[in-house]
Order: C-alpha cells, then sequence, then structure tokens
C-alpha cells in the first residue's frame, strides 16, 4: 500500500477531550473517529487491525470445532419476550419499531437467537454438543460511554454460544472454550489474566473474565503471584478474582503473595444451565425419546476493545508499538527524499520485493522528513526501513525496531533479505 493511496488522516494534536493513551493515540493516529457519544467510524488503520485479531480469534473457535455464523443485529423482540429478558434488560437495550409497529432491538447479546437456531435445527442428543459463533456489532446504550472504544455503545464482540447434554460435558466444552481463550490472547501478544467472576446480568454459576493488566482498567484484580508463570493449564485453578468478589477476610492467598492490580476486560465466558433452553423451549430428544433442555454457556470476546486494550500495553511517548500478529503492516519503508531519484529507486525496489510476501506501506509522501518519522512512530508498524540520500550514497538503508528503537545499518540486499523468506 502506497501511504499517499492511504486513508490515514494523522494528527500532530492531542484530542483534549481524549483521556486515556489509547484513546488519544486511536484518535492522533487516524484510526476511529467520532460519529455520536459511543458510536465510532472505524478507519482504514483500525479495520487492518480488527481484521488481524478477527482472524486470530476464528483460527482458535476452528481448532475448538466451534462453527461460525452471522446471527442478526436486529431482533424481534418476541424472542426476548420468550426467555424473559426484555422488560429486565432494561435502558442499555435499544429498542426498535418498524413501520407496522412490530417490537425490535438491536442485539447487546445473542443468547436467544443462538437458541432459536439450536431449536430449529437440532432434535435428537445425536446433535449435541455443538457450538455457535458470530463476530458482529453489538449495541449497548451504556450510561456512560467512555476512553474512546473501550466503552463504546456499539462495539464488535465475538459472542459464542455452546450446549451440552449433561453438566459434565458442558463443563468440558467451558475448560476447553477456557484454554482456547488463553491461547488467543497470548497470539496477539497479550498476558491475559483469567478472574473468577461474578456472572451478571447473564446469570449462572461459572464464569471467569480475561483481564489484560493495565493502570487505565477499569477493574481491580487480586491474584496469586503464581498466576503470572503458571502454565495455561494451572491457570484456572489459581486464586484470582476482581475487587466485587474479592473479601480481605476469606482470601486464601497471604498478603505478600497476594497481587493487586487494574485490569481491562477483554473477554468473558459463562456457564448457566438451562436459563435459555428451558424457557425458550429448546429440546432435544434424548436415546429413551425423552425431552432433554441442553446446558448451555455462552463465551465473549470485546474485539473492538482489544484493540484500546492492546495500545494500551503497547505505547510509548511517540505512539504504538504494535505486536507483531496484530499489526496493520508488517513493515514500512520510508522514503525520507521523495525528489531524489537514487531514493525513489531503492524504495520501490524494496517495496516491490518485500510486498511478495509482507504487508508493506510504503511513504512515498512528499513531507518533510521529521514528520514521517513521527507518522511512522504514531502509527507502529514494528519495522521501519528508512531510506534516505545520505546513508543511500554510501550504500545504506536504515532498519528500525519501533519497540527496541535500536536501528542498524543495512545494504539494500542485506535489509531485503532480512524480511523475504522469513
Ligand atoms: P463490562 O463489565 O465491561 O460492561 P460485560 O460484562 O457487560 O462487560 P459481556 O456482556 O461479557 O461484557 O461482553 C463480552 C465482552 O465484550 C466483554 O468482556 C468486553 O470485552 C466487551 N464489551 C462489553 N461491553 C462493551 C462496551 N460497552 N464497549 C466495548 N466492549 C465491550
Ligand atoms: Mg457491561
Amino acid at each position: 500500500m502506497l501511504f499517499s493511496e492511504f486513508f490515514a488522516p494523522t494528527s500532530k494534536d492531542i484530542p483534549s477531550d481524549a483521556k486515556i493513551a489509547s484513546h488519544q493515540l486511536m484518535l492522533r493516529a487516524g484510526m476511529i473517529s467520532q460519529a455520536a457519544s459511543g458510536i465510532y467510524y472505524w478507519l482504514p488503520l483500525a479495520v487492518r487491525v480488527l481484521e488481524k485479531i478477527m482472524k486470530i480469534i476464528c483460527e482458535e473457535q476452528d481448532k475448538i470445532g466451534a462453527n461460525k455464523v452471522y446471527f442478526t443485529t436486529i431482533q424481534p423482540a418476541e424472542l426476548w419476550m420468550e426467555s424473559g429478558r426484555y422488560d429486565d434488560y432494561g435502558k442499555e437495550m435499544l429498542r426498535i419499531t418498524d413501520r407496522k409497529d412490530g417490537k425490535f432491538l438491536y442485539s447487546p447479546t445473542n443468547e436467544e437467537q443462538a437458541t432459536d437456531v439450536f431449536r430449529k435445527y437440532v432434535k435428537s442428543y445425536k446433535g449435541l454438543p455443538t457450538m455457535l459463533y458470530q463476530i458482529h456489532w453489538k449495541f449497548r446504550d451504556e450510561i456512560r460511554p467512555r476512553f474512546g472504544v473501550m466503552r463504546g455503545r456499539e462495539f464488535l464482540m465475538k459472542d459464542g454460544y455452546s450446549f451440552a447434554s449433561t453438566f459434565e460435558e458442558a463443563e468440558e466444552i467451558y475448560k476447553k472454550v477456557f484454554k482456547s481463550y488463553i491461547r488467543t490472547f497470548k497470539r496477539m501478544g497479550l498476558t491475559p489474566i483469567p478472574v473468577q467472576a461474578d456472572s451478571g446480568a447473564i446469570g449462572g454459576n461459572m464464569s471467569h473474565e480475561f483481564q489484560i493488566l493495565a493502570q487505565t482498567g477499569e477493574s481491580t484484580l487480586y491474584y496469586d503471584k503464581k498466576l503470572l508463570t503458571a502454565s495455561d493449564e494451572e491457570l484456572m485453578n489459581i486464586f484470582a478474582v476482581t475487587d466485587e468478589k474479592y473479601d480481605p477476610k476469606t482470601s486464601p492467598i497471604p498478603k505478600n503473595e497476594l497481587m493487586v492490580s487494574k485490569g481491562i476486560e477483554v473477554g468473558h465466558i459463562f456457564y448457566f444451565g438451562k436459563k435459555y433452553s428451558e424457557p425458550m423451549n429448546a429440546f432435544v430428544l434424548d436415546k429413551n425419546g425423552q425431552k432433554l433442555y441442553p446446558e448451555m454457556g455462552s463465551y465473549g470476546i470485546g474485539v473492538s476493545r482489544l484493540i484500546a486494550a492492546i495500545i494500551e500495553a503497547f505505547h510509548d511517548e511517540r505512539g504504538i508499538m504494535w505486536p507483531e500478529h496484530v499489526a496493520p503492516f508488517d513493515v514500512t519503508v520510508l522514503n525520507l527524499h521523495t525528489s531524489n531519484k537514487d531514493c525513489v529507486e531503492i524504495c520501490n525496489k524494496i517495496y516491490r520485493a518485500l510486498s511478495e510476501s509482507k504487508e508493506v506501506l510504503y511513504d512515498d509522501r512528499e513531507m518533510s522528513i521529521g514528520e514521517k518519522l513521527g507518522d511512522a512512530d504514531l502509527i507502529g508498524i514494528p519495522w521501519q526501513i528508512i531510506v534516505g540520500e545520505k546513508n543511500l550514497s554510501q550504500g545504506f538503508v536504515e532498519l528500525k525496531n519501533r519497540k527496541t528503537k535500536e536501528i542498524i545499518k543495512l545494504s539494500v540486499d542485506e535489509v531485503i533479505g532480512r524480511f523475504i523468506g522469513k
């Protein structure tokens, strides 16, 4: 992609209404723009990151046998009347009336629809267990949308739903999803802290939140320091709770081994038994021809919130430092002297060679060196290849690692070799 063709309206101004780093940086890097309170346009740089995040999620969901579908964003209110949640959900739900006075709503979550799809098709115990998931937009009319996309009103969520014959089977699926979530977040470069959670409005009796440590997080976490070095297998059994559940009088962990940190909730999983299957009459016939109401669970990931959480975890005073697997591009080529023929020729050569196997942003814009270097650090692509006339006259270009800030001089062939065949 040529930067001259790339829609990335970067800005040097620090937006006065953005209080946390991720919100400021997303605005400054031209990733998002507010359309209304808690509702954002997603611009190309952010979309590229969203797509990377979604790809990781989908690959990990595939591995555990979850099926991708799209439920709908607009749902008939009837389904929620069946489950009994229509009135309970309160003002967070955006209620819609169509031209025939039919009652609809914009999905804040999709348990009812998942149950509806299940009951339409699965009639026998042989169809169990099964898992459906989607990545789709949600709307919740939050009282206090804030911190940009961190707590939006419209946001992108991965939501999955499982159906099992027995509690044991449901528990097995829950554990499988738990481990898969740990892998999912680690692939994004994050260190997830799974905490035992109150299950809140969705209800139930087994629930974990996945938190990312960040000073700007809204949750306070209390956890055994062993958690930071535990294997994925051990994680579920190590003490970790949010402040809602923490009671110093009953804490099983001595004070000197207890960590207290702020966290951002990026995922939440629940087991809730027959909470929807029974009232919505979603049953299958068991071996003896008896009605069996499946044991259900739901599994959420805050896809759009993750972008902000990743930036909170990986930034410095100059901008974003994307972890490799979620970066919008693998590498950027900066032409510092666009009127110099040699610079243009070498940049084109590097750009063409690297584009065969990497995602490359070539900054071919005519603007000052300072602005180019500033934008590159702001946007945070992991590697910068800096081509300037002085170095080039001596046969070199610079390769900068955005995160470590290390800069090395390499010949053109060497720099190409670094990225090709890697
Ligand atoms: P919170 O306590 O932050 O409101 P929640 O418990 O209401 O979250 P869930 O219903 O479990 O959230 O949704 C699954 C995931 O969706 C959450 O873990 C979070 O990452 C994300 N999420 C929830 N609400 C929002 C929001 N308003 N904006 C962005 N992401 C959100
Ligand atoms: Mg909420």
